[in-house]
């Protein structure tokens, strides 16, 4: 099993434990340490890139100057009257030390897996964090600092690269989307619950781009209790035509966790099962349509359990590593310890996970149908 990861980069470095918000904040980064202890316990040996911090002023080409300048004092401790202007010191983003520093370090992560990608060392890179979809040019939002993606996704375009965005996290990718509206060398796909019933509350199908950019980000708004059979159905059917139209010279995936059935804050219904189909699919998606080049960073997740689970069978899909039936039992005791829950003894959810959901055909119907109308809105000018 040593070799296993040799196919694929892993990027991660020992600053992205300090992106914490707080103990009662959701954005919790025992996360990594989960994923990273489990993997480890299995017998997995890790062979992590180890990436540069960030300098303030590279972030300029996503963020403005002023913004960069508040969120860095902010995260050496010095008080600003203006904070909240910058969506700083709310109880989304709240103001602590390290954080900004942590966040470039984050940033540097993603940046390094883009650069893989384009020297070729690697054709799949899975970085241990990050994924902070809702940062804007100029406000932090949805626990979100700085927009590690779109640095990524940027310094991938200066290279002449197009760029497929994918973004998995039950909550819309706003900020990706924003920053790239106008761009012809990016398009956007974002699946996730509809903003009628969760933050950020943008996300809908006429968000199509503007300009260059026009009919190229992608938006497919959720039925809350959408479960994995119908997410799939429109995943599958939506990459197909988007992607073979626009073929992308890599794929980013922003691949949080929230949307699974026991995320605290949202009410989409994949299992572990499901995720595991949905990497496979997005795999062999970026084989067709993509040169075989993809990052998957992480995202939301705040099922703390779950999301260890689901972003180790992340790892063990990149890698075409086997999945195991049981949890190490050191890793589920040390956690059950430390966290003050019971874990369950099976790597994947139980079958079945949750008792069934009513409405479920009006529900699939109501995605198949959003997935109609944004084709036949944005497929006559992709001809
Ligand atoms: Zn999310």
């Amino acid at each position: 099993m040593a070799d296993s990861n040799v196919m694929c980069g892993l990027v991660v470095h020992p600053k992205y434990l300090d992106y914490d918000l707080g103990d009662r904040h959701p954005f919790s980064p025992l996360r990594i340490q989960m994923v990273t202890e489990l993997l480890t316990e299995l017998g997995h040996k890790l062979k992590f890139e180890t990436p540069e911090v960030v300098p303030p002023e590279k972030l300029e080409i996503i963020h403005d100057p002023e913004y960069i300048e508040v969120v860095e004092k902010a995260g050496k401790g010095i008080e600003a009257e203006n904070f909240e202007q910058y969506g700083l010191g709310t109880a989304d983003n709240p103001v602590k030390t390290g954080m900004a520093e942590s966040a470039r370090y984050i940033a540097g992560g993603t940046l390094h897996g883009a650069k893989l990608l384009l020297e070729g060392k690697f054709n799949k890179v899975l970085q241990f964090g990050g994924g902070f979809h809702h940062a804007r040019k100029n406000l932090a939002a949805g626990f979100c600092l700085y927009n590690d993606l779109a640095l990524a996704i940027k310094e991938m375009t200066l290279h002449g690269w197009h760029v497929a965005y994918l973004d998995i996290d039950v909550h819309h990718g706003d900020g990706v989307q924003e920053l790239f509206y106008d761009d012809d060398k990016v398009m956007t796909i974002s699946l996730h619950e509809s903003g009628e019933f969760l933050f950020p509350g943008t996300g809908w199908i006429y968000e199509s781009g503007k300009g260059m950019g026009r009919s190229l980000k992608l938006n497919l708004p959720l039925e809350p209790f959408t479960e994995g059979d119908s997410y799939i159905f429109v995943l599958e059917k939506l990459l197909d035509e988007a992607l073979s139209y626009f073929k992308p010279d890599a794929l980013i995936v922003q691949a949080g966790a929230d949307p699974h059935f026991s995320d605290p804050l949202a009410d989409l219904m994949l299992t572990t099962n499901d995720f595991e189909k949905i990497y496979k699919i997005i795999l062999q998606k970026t084989d067709a349509y993509a040169k075989g080049k993809v990052m998957f960073t992480f995202g939301g997740g705040y099922s703390l359990v779950a999301t260890a689970r689901i972003w180790s069978l992340l790892y063990l899909v990149l890698t075409g590593s086997g999945i195991p039936d049981k949890l190490p039992v050191a890793w589920k005791q040390k956690w059950e310890e430390r966290l003050g829950i019971k874990i369950s003894d099976s790597f994947h959810d139980p079958n079945p996970s949750y008792n069934p959901i009513p409405r479920k055909e009006e529900i699939t119907n109501h995605n198949k149908d959003m997935l109609r109308r944004l084709l036949d809105m944005v497929t006559p000018d992709w001809l």
